[in-house]
């Protein structure tokens, strides 16, 4: 099976490090595709932003497409705050460090060398030693030990493991507020962990869908009340999606199928307004 190959044209997940750091102002790791989010720098510049100086990247587990697309009016409230919608194909095999490591190093997975579930440390260049080299200050919230908790690790990055997802979102207000960092990566895992235990699209699984929205509101009200004299851009950015497995009737992912390859991602910019 060979990945990113026919998704209906979607672009790919490697591309969000060169969208954040084209508007961002600096330049993208080595090895880091070129290819940007149209949709995204136009917003940009349709807002007479040149670059932005703050970014929050809210990155929730295994929420695909198909979720998106089924599930339309629970995102609404979420896309007030992060309008431009980019539907995408992540990597092969969808599985969330494989994911992770492509969309933060915009990298193929056969460059950035994590091709399974693996949370090894990765050693290649990512986005946050090219804002590192920019002298630009970054934070990752996660749970502790998910994997976005630990492939990015021995890095110039204020790591901020947390017991559970509620914990990150007060982490996340918390340094939001404090205004210290101009990268500020949010990773919640609920929804990943009950589509395993009991279904894509259970009731408990759908509860946590409206979990990490509801999160990504909050985290988003925060930007704009404490990021006032900053331009920024936040997105709400999931690693893949999932399907039912039809051998036990829970979910899981990893297939290179629609249901898993499909994601979509939301942006927002905004102006500094002091
Ligand atoms: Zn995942």
């Amino acid at each position: 099976m060979t990945a990113c190959e026919d998704y209906s044209g979607r672009m790919c997940i490697t591309s969000v490090t060169p969208t954040i750091c084209t508007l961002m102002g600096i330049p993208p790791p080595g090895g880091s595709t070129s290819e940007v989010f149209p949709d995204v720098i136009k917003s940009a510049r349709a807002a007479r932003i040149e670059k932005v100086d703050r970014c929050l990247v809210y990155a929730p587990d295994a929420i695909g497409s198909r979720l998106c697309r089924d599930y339309e009016t629970r995102f609404r409230e979420m896309s007030k705050h992060a309008p431009v919608r980019v539907p995408l194909r992540t990597v092969y095999p969808p599985k969330t460090p494989v994911c992770f490591a492509s969309m933060f190093t915009g990298m193929m997975p056969k460059w950035h060398g994590i091709m399974k579930y693996d949370k090894r440390v990765i050693t290649c260049d990512t986005i946050f030693d090219a804002f590192a080299r920019a002298s630009k200050a970054c934070a990752i919230v996660a749970v502790k030990d998910s994997s976005v908790d630990r492939i990015f690790r021995d890095r110039d990055i204020d790591y901020f493991s947390e017991t559970y997802d509620r914990q990150v979102t007060a982490r996340t207000l918390e340094l939001i507020e404090e205004d210290e960092h101009d990268l500020v990566v949010a990773y919640h895992q609920q929804y990943d962990d009950l589509l395993h235990e009991t279904g894509p699209r259970s009731g408990e699984a759908l509860e946590a869908l409206e979990n990490h929205i509801g999160s990504f509101v909050e985290m988003a009200q925060a930007v704009k009340s404490y990021w006032t004299h900053h331009s920024w851009m936040m997105a709400f950015a999931p690693d893949h999606g999932a399907h039912t497995d039809p051998a036990t009737g829970t979910g899981t992912h990893g297939d290179d199928i629609a249901e898993d390859m499909e994601i979509d991602h939301f942006y927002g910019v905004a102006r500094r307004i002091y």
